[in-house]
């Protein structure tokens, strides 16, 4: 991934977005971020990231929603919480990733054709129509939406996976799927609620 450079201006900012970062779960103790780079340099996916912790961390808390939502920095972050150890103001960086993840899934602000994030809502999709991922069928959905010319480069491995009963096609789905729908529901409510 290639880092971006940007030149920011004060009219591009969205306050309403700043005050949520310092509001949510992960963003409250933002503000007093030192810009040191200890959670950049600590990362390990930092190489491969549009921002580096450290600017992910700036653009939020000026925020530069966009930016921030639409990076791929916060579908890279693999929770390995190697930053938070390192941050000297005990900055919650990790779990505003997952905030930040969780929000840019909600505004459709994720880059639309990069596996990660279309895997996590084809997963999402999966387990609230049938409680349970079928794997060949998961795995076919996100090459269909984000490389499909891929699809053909697996096509003897998938094969191979099929004869050997190792991968199934049919649909894998609980009894009670009413069940999951409920828990998923009530799990959005609670969310919702906390995030007011
Ligand atoms: S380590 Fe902490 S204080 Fe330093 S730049 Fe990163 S978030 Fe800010
Ligand atoms: S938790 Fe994410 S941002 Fe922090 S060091 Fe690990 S991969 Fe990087």
């Amino acid at each position: 991934m290639k880092l971006k450079r940007v030149v920011k201006v004060e009219a591009e900012r969205d306050p309403a977005f700043a005050l949520w970062i310092s509001q949510t779960v992960g963003g409250e103790r933002i503000r007093h971020c030192l810009q040191c780079g200890l959670c950049s340099g600590s990362c390990p996916l930092s190489l491969y990231m549009d921002y580096t912790p450290r600017r992910l961390m700036h653009l939020s808390r000026e925020g530069f929603k966009e930016e921030v939502l639409s990076s791929y920095t916060i579908w890279l972050c693999t929770s390995c919480y190697a930053c938070m150890v390192e941050c000297p103001k005990k900055i919650n960086i990790t779990q505003l990733m997952y905030a930040l993840k969780t929000r840019a899934m909600q505004e459709h602000f994720y880059p639309k054709r990069f596996a990660i994030p279309v895997l996590a809502r084809e997963f999402s999709r999966m387990i609230r129509g049938s409680g349970r991922i079928t794997e060949s069928r998961l795995v076919m959905r996100v090459f269909v939406k984000t490389a499909i010319w891929r699809l053909l480069g697996f096509s003897k491995l998938g094969l191979r996976l099929f004869r050997t009963g190792r991968m199934r096609l049919a649909r894998e789905k609980v009894e009670k799927r009413s069940d999951i729908v409920t828990l998923l529901n009530a799990v959005d409510t609670t969310r919702k609620e906390l995030a007011r």
